[in-house]
């Protein structure tokens, strides 16, 4: 029998099967998946293989190969990771221009770790309704910086409902995450979206990461038009990923793209002669801040500070 999960407790594993149903699972033996350790072998967004033995107790036997997977490591100390999300189509980053202010610096940090994790962004502008002229003005600027990047954007209010039908239809038939800064309306939305559903619930301790004791709760909503969509904690920014400085360049889209004509192939684009980057930047074909944004990614080489700014 062949499924999704589409809930982790921790312990069960709750698994829509193909035919509909739901069937909280356990795990056969001990699933070691190359090359990570984690703390969860499965993760929801997992395709999975499941047998009932006599007592009719459900087990998960096989795990499909992953298209992706957002993990996060579980403590700074510790090597063990933590799957949040397996087979991600998309990820939702709601931002505001105002209340609060969201960042360039975190929004092009999450982009360069969603691009790690092969991971389309949409980016999600919510609070239009509290905006001044302004502050409108500002935004359209935003929208078409990350636009030209090739990000899609939209712009919303989670209050009123403007924008967020057309949201809720590109999320249908897909696995997305739901990700942005505290405030930014995240619960809201989802309200909108799914009214009477509040995951927020699940947040329990894991907001204070501990590390031993960081819960492993997570849950995929399903949506009326088919669907899911992942809210659990740890996603507000993509958490720890291991980024050389070499591979940066590749995370910055338009940076990769005016990279291929620097004099250096190892070229950092900080200082070297015939940098095409510094040039681009210099002549505004590349954003300050996004050339910030790396520059900020770049000198982060203490793998905790990194940690934290997110
Ligand atoms: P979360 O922390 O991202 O889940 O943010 P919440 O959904 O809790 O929203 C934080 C605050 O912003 C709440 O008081 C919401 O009512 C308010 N809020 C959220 N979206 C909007 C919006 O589009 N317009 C306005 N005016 N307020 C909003
Ligand atoms: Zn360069």
């Amino acid at each position: 029998m062949f499924g999704l999960v589409v809930k982790n407790t921790g312990s069960w594993y709750t698994v829509k099967t193909d035919d509909g149903r739901l069937v909280n699972s356990k795990i056969k033996g001990n699933f070691r998946l190359k090359g990570i350790r984690s703390t969860n072998p499965v993760a929801v967004g997992d395709r999975v293989e499941i047998a009932v033995n006599a007592e009719g107790t459900a087990f998960i036997t096989e795990i499909a190969d992953r298209r992706n997977y957002i993990i996060r490591k579980s403590s700074n100390l510790s090597k063990q990771s933590h799957i949040i999300a397996a087979n991600v189509d998309m990820a939702l980053l709601v931002v505001t221009v105002n209340y609060p202010q969201t960042s360039t610096t975190f929004i092009d940090r999450f982009l360069a770790s969603a691009e790690a994790y092969r991971v389309p962004v949409v980016l999600v502008f919510n609070k239009t309704d509290l905006l001044t002229a302004e502050e409108l003005h500002y935004q359209e600027m935003m929208i078409g910086l990350y636009e030209n990047i090739g990000y899609e954007c939209r712009a919303i209010s989670a209050e009123t409902g403007q924008g967020v039908g057309e949201l809720a239809r590109m999320l249908a038939g897909r696995i997305s995450v739901l990700s942005g800064n505290s405030g930014v309306g995240k619960s809201t939305l989802i309200n909108r979206i799914l009214p009477g559903v509040n995951l927020r619930t699940a947040e329990i301790s894991d907001a204070h990461n501990q590390g031993i004791h960081t819960t492993t709760f997570s849950e995929m909503l399903e949506l009326p038009g088919g669907g899911y969509l992942i809210d659990t904690p740890g996603i507000k920014g993509f958490g720890t990923f291991d980024i050389e400085p070499a591979e940066l360049t590749g995370y910055f889209k338009e940076i990769f793209m005016f990279s291929k004509d620097c004099r250096f192939s190892n070229c950092t684009h900080t200082h070297e002669p015939g940098c095409a980057v510094l040039r681009a930047v210099e002549e505004h074909y590349i954003a300050q801040s996004r050339y910030q944004s790396y520059l900020s990614m770049l000198e982060d080489k203490d793998e905790s500070k990194y940690r934290e700014a997110f």
